[in-house]
Parts: C-alpha cells; sequence; structure tokens
C-alpha cells in the first residue's frame, strides 16, 4: 500500500513541470536514500556547509556555495546579505534597514509571480523593491536611472519564461558593476542553465534544488565567496526560519553527484526527450481539432514541450476546458495553461513515466472524442 492509498490522496500526473503546488519534482531513489540515512544522524552542520561549498563550486564553476531552505528564501537572503554584509549588527537589525542600502532594483518586467510576487520576497529582508522602466519595458537608461543612488544595495535579475520584456544579462550586470552594486540573478527553474547565468557576471545566482536537480527542497546560492560567507551570517539573523536542513543539505549533494554521473548534462539524455515529445506531438495531432508541435523552452533549457493549440468547433471543447477536464479525471492530469485563453496548452513530460505518457494520450483521446 502506497502513501496515496494509505492517506486517500488524490493521484495526479504532472504534466506541469516543476510546480510547487504539486510537490515540485521527483527524486531518484539514491538521492531519497541518502536523504533518508541523513535524518538517522548528528552533523556539524558548519562542516556540511563547507563540504557543500566545495561541492557546489565544482559541479557549476561558482567561487563558492551554500544551500537554504528553498529558493524563496535565498531571494530574501541574497538581498539581505547584499545590505548587511558580514555585519553582526546589521545581521541582529534585520528587517530594519536604518542606516544600510536598502533599495533592491528590478527591471519591471522581472517583477514576477511565482505563487509569491517576487517582490514580496524582497521586502522580506527590509528591503525596499524599485522597479525600472515600466510593464514590459527597460531601457538601458531606465536602468543606469534607478541604480545610481547611493542607497542602491542590489540589482536582482531574474531568469525564467514567466519574465515580460528583453533585458540583456551582461549589459544589465556591467550597468550595475560600473556602479559598484552586485548583482543577484533568480534562475529557479535554470539549474541546467547555471554556468550561463554565472557567466553573465552575476554576483550571486540562485537556483532550485528541486526543480530541475531532484533533490528534496533546497535553495542554491552560488558566486562570490564573500557575498556567499554574508548568505551564511543571515543564518543568526532573519535566515533562521529559511535554514538548510542536513538531510536536504545531504540530499543535494546526491543529487550533484547524480547529475556528474550522467543525467542532467548529457545531450543523449535531452535527445531521448526530443525525441519522446516528437511522437507524443504525433500521436496527439491524430485528434480531430488539435494541432500538436514541440515547443521549445523560451529561456533556453535543452528541452522542448508537447505544444497543443485547440480548435474548439473541432475537438467540441476549447482549450481552457480541455485543461478543466484533464484535471477532474482521476488521476487529475495537470498541464501548462497560462495561454489556455489564446488557445494554447503545454505539456511537459520530463518527469514522466512512459506509462503516464500513455495515461494523458489515451484520456485525450477518450475527452476528443467523446
Ligand atoms: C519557483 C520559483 C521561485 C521559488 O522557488 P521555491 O523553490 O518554490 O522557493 C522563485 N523564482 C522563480 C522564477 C521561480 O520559478
Amino acid at each position: 500500500m502506497d502513501l496515496h492509498d494509505q492517506y486517500g490522496l488524490t493521484r495526479v500526473v504532472n504534466a506541469r513541470g516543476p510546480f510547487t503546488p504539486l510537490g515540485v519534482s521527483r527524486t531518484d531513489p539514491e538521492v531519497a536514500a541518502a536523504t533518508a540515512e541523513a535524518l538517522g544522524g548528528f552533523f556539524v552542520m558548519d562542516e556540511l556547509q563547507a563540504l557543500a561549498s566545495r561541492e557546489l563550486a565544482a559541479a557549476t564553476g561558482a567561487e563558492a556555495g551554500t544551500v537554504v531552505h528553498c529558493t524563496a528564501s535565498a531571494i530574501t537572503l541574497a538581498v539581505a546579505a547584499s545590505m548587511a554584509g558580514e555585519s553582526p549588527e546589521r545581521v541582529a537589525a534585520l528587517p530594519d534597514t536604518a542606516g544600510m542600502p536598502a533599495r533592491a532594483v528590478l527591471p519591471a518586467g522581472h517583477a514576477v509571480d511565482y505563487g509569491q510576487p517576487i517582490v514580496q520576497a524582497v521586502r522580506l529582508s527590509g528591503a525596499t523593491a524599485v522597479l525600472a522602466g515600466s510593464g514590459t519595458e527597460c531601457t538601458a537608461e531606465d536602468l543606469a536611472r534607478a541604480l545610481d543612488h547611493p542607497g542602491t544595495a542590489c540589482l536582482l535579475l531574474v531568469s525564467s519564461r514567466l519574465t515580460r520584456g528583453a533585458v540583456p544579462f551582461a549589459d544589465a550586470v556591467a550597468a550595475a558593476h560600473r556602479l559598484g552594486v552586485p548583482v543577484v540573478v533568480d534562475g529557479a527553474a535554470q539549474v541546467l542553465r547555471v554556468r550561463e547565468l554565472l557567466a553573465t557576471g552575476a554576483d550571486l545566482v540562485l537556483v532550485s534544488g528541486q526543480k530541475y536537480l531532484g533533490a528534496p527542497t533546497a535553495g542554491l546560492v552560488l558566486g562570490r565567496a564573500g557575498l556567499i560567507a554574508a548568505v551564511r551570517a543571515q543564518e543568526k539573523g532573519i535566515g533562521r526560519g529559511m535554514k538548510a536542513t542536513k538531510e536536504a543539505i545531504l540530499g543535494v549533494l546526491a543529487a550533484l553527484r547524480l547529475s556528474r554521473e550522467g543525467s542532467a548534462d548529457d545531450p543523449g539524455a535531452w535527445r531521448k526527450q526530443a525525441e519522446r515529445v516528437a511522437r507524443f506531438a504525433q500521436r496527439a495531432a491524430e485528434l480531430p481539432g488539435i494541432e500538436a508541435a514541440a515547443a521549445p523552452d523560451p529561456t533556453g533549457l535543452p528541452f522542448p514541450r508537447v505544444g497543443l493549440r485547440v480548435d474548439a468547433s473541432r475537438a467540441g471543447m476549447d482549450a481552457k476546458a480541455l485543461a478543466a477536464a484533464l484535471r477532474s479525471g482521476s488521476p487529475q492530469i495537470w498541464v501548462i495553461d497560462q495561454d489556455a485563453d489564446r488557445g494554447r496548452l503545454l505539456l511537459e513530460l520530463v518527469p514522466l513515466t512512459d506509462a503516464e505518457v500513455e495515461l494523458v494520450l489515451a484520456r485525450l483521446a477518450l475527452l476528443i472524442a467523446g
């Protein structure tokens, strides 16, 4: 009897990608075993963090790294670190920012909502979020004007398919550095592109341990040693409630080892993923009113998703109704429906078993024919 049976829990097929309300991702049994073993022991936490720093540096090319509770907390702590440094007085004072630089500048189109407005994760540190530009537009002049202020603590950029408008990262980093302002990049779902994000010159890059690394819930903070030390200093301040557990740190280390041994950086694995998407699209396109094709990731992740275009007059329902119908069956099937109003659904197949892929195709056929 599994946990779903034991507690009568809803069964879910997650074709929505690493989505927090569905439990994000699947952890490999090897990583789960390391996590479980960690729970049974005592460790010197500073030693675990020092080890994590070395392993994260080796895996990503960053100078140093640390593990915090999750990416949302990493955002709060990275901003806090840029305001307080390693000063014990400042660490103790936050979120009271009197006497500290306390403006965190973001391009307006980077003020995303990942289930929480990112500006709130900024404000939790005590900082004020200052939006540069407006709507989707943030020109180089907008950014320079917002940064050029003695109270600016950091520039925060977001690498995500949720952002609007194009801000060239390397230019933005250079503009901040000309004024001596450190740059933090939130790349929560971008662990597969972490070297690229570090290569922009950003001082701290934040990625999720659970989204595409398959570790237990963890936020990975990578970058310059001084700022990493300042993030760790927050453990004695507002970071107390955002700390990494022993099982999360050892789970991250196991997941890093596993990714080094194969899967994540292996172009062969991603080619198989692309083939799987192509096969799915070919079969889905046989259904009346459904156009299907591989949709590349807009941020440059190395795998496509299945894009479905739904013609309501032939399919018998529109994209919104189809997403709702998929979700109301058993097991529930969740897809990316943010563009459903424009007749478009996306399915991410990465964590699905072959049996789950078949189940999704069968359900689609049943709903469209019925
Ligand atoms: C998911 C996400 C977060 C939050 O990550 P958690 O691990 O849930 O804390 C932050 N920023 C972006 C862009 C995200 O996609």
